[in-house]
Parts: C-alpha cells; sequence; structure tokens
C-alpha cells in the first residue's frame, strides 16, 4: 500500500485567473479534484494528501466532504475514513514545490523506510489508475528508490545563452519529458528531503533531490495526455481529452 501526495499549492498565474491554478474548473470540476478522484479509485493508495494555498484549506475541505461525504479529513478534525477508499487530508502547502511535498508528507503519518509514496502534480488532471498502477510497480522492484513517468522529447532541444546564441545541440535519443506521478521510497525520499531551504527551491522535481545524492531513478513511459495545465491553451486541451474518455490514455503508448 501507498501514501498519494497531491500537490496544489501554486498560485498558476501563468493561467491568469487571478485565483489558484488548483481551483480552475475543468469539465465541471476544480483541476485538483481530477487526481484526488483517480488515485481515490486506485486499489494501492490507502491515504491522500492534498497541498492547497493556505487560504483554500476550508474552502476545499467543504468540497472534499459534499463530493466524498464521510471520506474526507482535515488535519483540524483528524479521524474518519471509515470505508476501503482512502482519507483525503488537506494541509496548507510552502512557498516552493518540495517545501509543499515536506509538509503534505508530514501530514501522511507514520510509513516504514521502504514504503511507497507517491507525489502528483494537481495540474496533470488527465492521470489514470494505469499511470498510477505502473509507477507505483517500478518504484517497488529491488534496488529503485524512485519511479517517474516520463515521454521521449520529439523536438530538437537547442542550449542557448542569455542572448539566444546556440551553444549547443543535445541528443534527443536520450532526452525525456519527465511528468508527474513520481513515486519514491519514503526513506530516500525523507532523506532528500532534508536539505537547505536553497536547495529545496532549486528542485523543479523531487527525482532531482534522489539523483543528486546518487539515488536509482528509472523512468515509466506514460502517454503524452497526462498534460500538465500552465496555460489557457493547456486548459481548453485538457477539457478536449476529457471529452473523449473513450480513448483513454494507456501507459507504455505514445
Ligand atoms: O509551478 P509548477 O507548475 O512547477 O507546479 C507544479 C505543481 O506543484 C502544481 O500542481 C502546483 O500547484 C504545485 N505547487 C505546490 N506548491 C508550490 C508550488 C507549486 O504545491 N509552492
Amino acid at each position: 500500500m501507498a501514501v498519494a501526495l497531491v500537490l496544489a499549492a501554486g498560485l498558476g498565474e501563468r493561467l491568469g485567473l487571478g485565483r489558484p491554478k488548483a481551483l480552475a474548473e475543468l469539465a465541471g470540476r476544480p483541476l485538483w479534484q481530477w487526481s484526488v478522484d483517480v488515485l481515490r479509485r486506485a486499489d494501492a493508495i490507502e491515504r491522500i494528501v492534498l497541498a492547497m494555498p493556505a487560504g483554500q484549506v476550508d474552502v476545499v475541505q467543504t468540497a472534499l466532504s459534499q463530493a466524498m461525504g464521510a471520506n474526507a479529513e482535515s488535519t483540524r478534525e483528524p479521524s474518519v475514513a471509515a470505508s476501503r477508499a482512502p482519507s483525503v487530508t488537506v494541509v496548507a502547502g510552502g512557498a516552493v514545490r518540495s517545501e509543499s511535498v515536506r509538509r503534505a508528507l508530514a501530514a501522511a503519518g507514520e510509513g516504514g523506510d521502504e514504503g511507497l509514496v507517491l507525489v502528483h502534480d494537481a495540474a496533470r488532471p488527465l492521470l489514470t489508475v494505469e499511470i498510477v498502477q505502473a509507477t507505483l510497480a517500478a518504484a517497488g522492484r529491488e534496488g529503485v528508490d524512485a519511479a517517474i513517468v516520463a515521454t521521449p522529447v520529439t523536438d530538437t532541444i537547442k542550449q542557448a545563452d542569455a542572448d539566444g546564441r546556440v551553444l549547443g545541440t543535445l541528443d534527443r535519443s536520450e532526452l525525456w519529458a519527465v511528468q508527474t506521478p513520481q513515486v519514491f521510497r519514503r526513506g530516500a525520499l525523507e532523506r532528500a528531503l532534508d536539505v537547505p531551504a536553497e536547495v529545496l527551491a532549486e528542485a523543479t522535481d523531487d527525482a532531482w533531490l534522489i539523483e543528486r545524492t546518487g539515488g536509482c531513478v528509472v523512468i515509466v513511459p506514460a502517454p503524452r495526455e497526462n498534460l500538465k495545465v500552465t496555460t489557457p491553451l493547456d486548459l481548453q486541451l485538457a477539457e478536449l481529452l476529457l471529452a473523449r474518455q473513450d480513448a483513454a490514455p494507456v501507459v507504455g503508448h505514445q
């Protein structure tokens, strides 16, 4: 069994809504709810912690309580969770993404060093149960500290200086565009997060924190549909993809 941390505490200013991205409406539901609903359907997930901007914890808790009934709980009201479906705990995130991970993990309760922790950005609402299962399976293999979903890079990638002068062309055959979920051995993640704030601030994903200390990180090929909502165009694309539920993405297909 695994714990899932859903990160939704960013401001998402590039979306231009004037409110946190996680509250953006996508096909009739707030953005954060899509990932949480998928994770609640994944058998291997026993608990979910959702990191929201501090000012949104109560409003999201209320929405969860309405949508999911007795399984929702807040950090101020620990308890509940009677059925098989995982409980959802809402916490305030931090100033940077990795700080939100640290806070969510701290609220996830006790867990062994080898237990699995899945970290997912709420900004990727097209998560599927298949992606969750494949990533958990890869992270559970002997000698693996973390498993991350990614797609092969199809564009040619150039490196350039601040003036736009091209410095070189990277070997595309070795490049992957990284997504979430990312699944970690709990002990490895806790040790990786136990670093000064300036190191945490540099991390755009948690796997980098494992890589920098020599940990073993493996890639799980994921569908392009698992896109990240950053701009209004991404929101429209996500809406279109969700509308064709029949064409739900399958892990390993590009
Ligand atoms: O900023 P970026 O798009 O990389 O954020 C990825 C995810 O991390 C988003 O789902 C966002 O809500 C979350 N995040 C967070 N806490 C922050 C910054 C980002 O939970 N301080």
